[in-house]
């Protein structure tokens, strides 16, 4: 792998199996384009698609073949039949463990970039030694991929849910409610305090329901499901156009499948046209 200067943490599986290569440029990630099909280029060296990556990060092994993640430069342009996509446009064309491993290359990726220097005392880091990780060679401070947990939950009362459009929202979409975890909050104090900042009602049986990684730029959403305690819908302007309760046959546009959002809305959705 001559040219690579290779994270010291990293040793290049030997193999003459391709490996699954996620190559990054900006926010956007090399896909190979088969037919109607994106794949994720399965190569034995980013060489032969001439790619000379400075730095690049294993990422374990997933079906069986070793994964590895690079970042290259802006002015590369990709060979025939491949293309730069962003992760949402791809969702569609890879398998789930696919898909989330696309998203920890992007995670450890712009972690990588974010981390060149101590946040401590500005001095250049190095690669800490069998551990992602980042040493301050000058004050000690170590830096880890950072992860920002954030909640989601769906809240139902009775044979109806809470559905919610976000000012962020670009769309005229409504989804359930999701928020940041604050510093010293647990997660289900995160998830009372977002419903009632948002919509002003209390909610009771908080339980949990999953977890997706978020590329975004680095969250973990964890997902929870509760029932309506009491109060009546308050909006806060600053975070909500309009929110409401909706039943499973008359909702109003909901977000795509690529989201654990979908996920919890289609799990209501299945519970009560099961009722019915
Ligand atoms: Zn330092």
């Amino acid at each position: 792998m001559d040219g690579i200067i290779v994270n010291t943490n990293v040793v290049l599986q030997d193999t003459n199996e391709p490996s699954f290569w996620f190559i990054f440029k900006g926010n956007k990630m090399l896909v190979r384009e088969v037919g109607h099909e994106l794949m994720v280029p399965m190569i034995l060296n980013p060489k032969d698609i001439n790619i000379k990556p400075t730095r690049f990060h294993n990422l374990g092994v997933l079906h069986g073949r070793p994964c590895y993640a690079v970042d290259i430069p802006e002015s590369f342009s990709p060979p025939p039949d491949f293309s730069f996509q962003g992760l949402w446009f791809i969702y569609d064309y890879l398998d789930d463990e696919l898909f989330n491993m696309a998203i920890k290359a992007k995670q450890i990726i712009i972690w990588d970039r974010t981390s060149i220097f101590c946040s401590r005392c500005g001095a250049k880091t190095k690669d800490k030694e069998k551990e992602r990780a980042k040493e301050c060679p000058d004050c000690g401070f170590v830096m880890f991929p950072r992860i920002s947990p954030a909640i989601i939950v769906l809240v139902e009362k009775e044979d109806k849910v809470l559905l919610a459009r976000a000012v962020r929202f670009k769309e005229n979409i409504y989804s359930v409610l999701a928020g940041f975890v604050e510093p010293g909050e647990t997660l289900e104090e995160a998830v009372e305090r977002e419903v009632e900042e948002e919509v002003g009602i209390k909610i009771k049986d908080i339980r949990y329901f999953g977890s997706q990684p978020w590329p975004f730029p680095d969250s973990l959403m964890i997902a929870f499901i509760a029932k309506y305690k009491s109060g009546r819908i308050r909006i806060n302007r600053n975070e909500i156009v309009d929110a409401g309760w909706f039943s499973y046959d008359n909702l109003p546009d909901i977000p795509s499948n690529i989201s654990i959002a979908r996920r919890m809305i289609d799990w209501f959705i299945q519970r009560h046209r099961g009722k019915k």
